[in-house]
């Protein structure tokens, strides 16, 4: 099998090692094997983008624009090879691979247009004669770490804003999705035409690849989405050298059910934002706080409908839900349903493990309810097809409990009401609202990012992604 390698300085490069890439929904499937990079590989990976940052500042932002716009071209020209690709690697349905792959094309495109809508401001000065400009420039060198939940939508939506606004990037994707990356990353060096070290691939180990990023004092600034634990230390080793750092990490998000919602609405909103990409996603809703007239008819509907989800290998017709991503996670899936049942929540509806026709990592969407927002259920992030149910007597005591965790990401309301629909979009303690739609599943040119313990920095995508990749330079001119 031939071994994808590492892209540094213009060059293909062999690892110091090789990791095999294998299929979620059948372990028998390698889907390939691609080079790990060590500490000494990323410096100088590092050391190649910072020494690419002129070549690339004498680009202009057309030239810019047109590279991304040829990116973006070829991923969504390719959305159905990428999306085959990415439903094996990381288990999600072929619809949701394709979906996430459409996804990241579009954001090339979007910040092809970007590239050219950079604008500064002139302000008038407080002394006679002199011009006020403030403009932006591009940071430097930008380290991307990215998670395995979305392997080709969350590199896209970090790459692309870096590259229009004139940054260099070093890039390093989870240990277990790197098929994606890589078939991305060849088409940037490819299609985008870039000079030599403007962009870097670099797999391998978070704990050298992605240190060597946060610690290297050419590394201007650090883009990271992943757990909180492994965000902090990233935050702090970027902190210690004043690199500027942007962190986007883990959920508990709240979806609210009033006694008026659209009962079928609310069921679709609470099973796809729980249960759709196996519920491995940051803002899936995994505490569903329920108010007490509806209750028993939410969980029974709820209840009805994950038992019509077909629950498959990823690739399979008909597949709703694929594999959990790994054997660790699945561990951990069914370490925290142990966890739930010995603090008295009730299983109504799965949560144990499939076999199906591959040996893959299958279980069943697990609801549970009987749960109160001071269990561990309900104060850790799971990971996986897990929601809970708790259920409160009216609209105050959903949005306090809504509001009553560490984190602050994503929360929804499924309501008839405009006046709750209004007050919880104006006190929830989250970074995004949803009203009667799915706490996932967010636009492409929208800010994304959350509050508290779920992000630290500025916001992602849309035009907002300009605070992070550019610094703000102000100049006084007395002509
Ligand atoms: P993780 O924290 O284990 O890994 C994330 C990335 O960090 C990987 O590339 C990993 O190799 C790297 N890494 C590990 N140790 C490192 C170190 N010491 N220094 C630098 N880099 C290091 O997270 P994961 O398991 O890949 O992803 C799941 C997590 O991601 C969940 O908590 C989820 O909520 C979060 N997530 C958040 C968002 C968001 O936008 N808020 C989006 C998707 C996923």
């Amino acid at each position: 099998m031939r071994v994808n390698k590492n892209y540094i300085g213009g060059e293909w490069v062999t690892g110091v090692d090789v990791n095999l890439n294998i299929n979620p929904s059948d372990t028998d499937d390698v889907i390939g094997e691609y080079a790990r990079a060590d500490g000494a590989q990323a410096q100088c990976a590092v050391d190649a983008a910072f020494d690419a940052l002129p070549a690339w500042a004498g680009y202009t932002a057309e030239q810019r624009s047109d590279a991304l716009d040829r990116i973006g071209t070829e991923v969504l020209a390719r959305r159905e090879e990428l999306g085959r690709l990415l439903a094996r690697e990381e288990g999600k349905t072929l619809a949701e691979g394709i979906g996430e792959v459409v996804r990241a094309g579009r954001v090339f495109k979007f910040f092809a247009g970007e590239a050219l809508r950079l604008s500064g401001e002139r302000l008038p000065s407080i002394r006679p004669g002199v011009e006020v400009d403030v403009r932006r420039e591009p940071e430097g060198v930008i380290g991307i770490i990215t998670p395995w939940n979305f392997p080709i939508a969350i590199p896209a939506w970090k790459i692309a804003p870096a590259l229009a606004y004139g940054n260099t990037v070093v890039f390093k994707p989870a240990d277990l999705v790197p098929g994606s990356a890589w078939a991305l990353a060849e088409i940037i060096v490819r299609a985008g035409t870039l000079p030599a070290g403007v962009f870097n691939l670099v797999m391998g180990p978070g704990s050298k690849v992605g240190d060597v990023f946060a610690r290297s004092r050419k590394v201007r600034a650090v883009t990271f989405t992943g757990s909180t634990f492994t965000g902090r230390q990233v935050g702090l080793a970027c902190m210690e050298r004043g690199a500027k750092v942007q962190l986007e990490m883990g959920g508990k998000n709240p979806l609210v059910v009033l006694d008026d919602a659209d009962l079928p609405q609310a069921v679709e909103v609470a099973v796809s934002g729980s249960y759709f990409s196996t519920g491995q996603r940051c803002t899936a809703s995994s505490r569903l706080i329920v108010q007490d007239g509806i209750h028993d008819r939410f969980v029974e509907a709820v209840t009805r409908r994950l038992a019509s989800l077909k629950v498959d290998h990823a690739l399979a017709d008909g597949c709703d839900m694929g594999p959990v991503v790994s054997q660790a996670q699945l561990d951990q899936d069914l370490a925290y349903l142990d966890i739930a049942r010995q603090e008295g929540a009730h299983v109504a509806f799965g949560g144990e493990r499939l076999e199906r026709g591959t040996p893959g990592f299958y279980l069943a969407p697990a609801l549970l309810t009987d749960t109160t927002n001071a269990m561990r259920i309900n104060r850790e992030e799971v990971f996986g097809p897990v929601a809970s149910v708790i259920r409160v007597k009216d609209y105050e005591e959903a949005l306090s409990l809504a509001n009553d965790t560490e984190f602050g990401l994503s929360s929804g309301i499924c309501t008839k009401s405009l006046k709750h629909a209004s007050d919880f979009k104006q006190r929830s303690a989250a970074g995004m609202v949803m009203v009667n739609v799915a706490t996932a599943g967010v636009d492409y040119h929208a800010p994304f990012g959350g509050r508290k313990s779920s992000s630290y920095g500025a916001r992602e995508q849309g035009a907002y992604a300009r605070e992070f990749y550019t610094g703000v330079k102000t100049a006084y001119t007395l002509a």
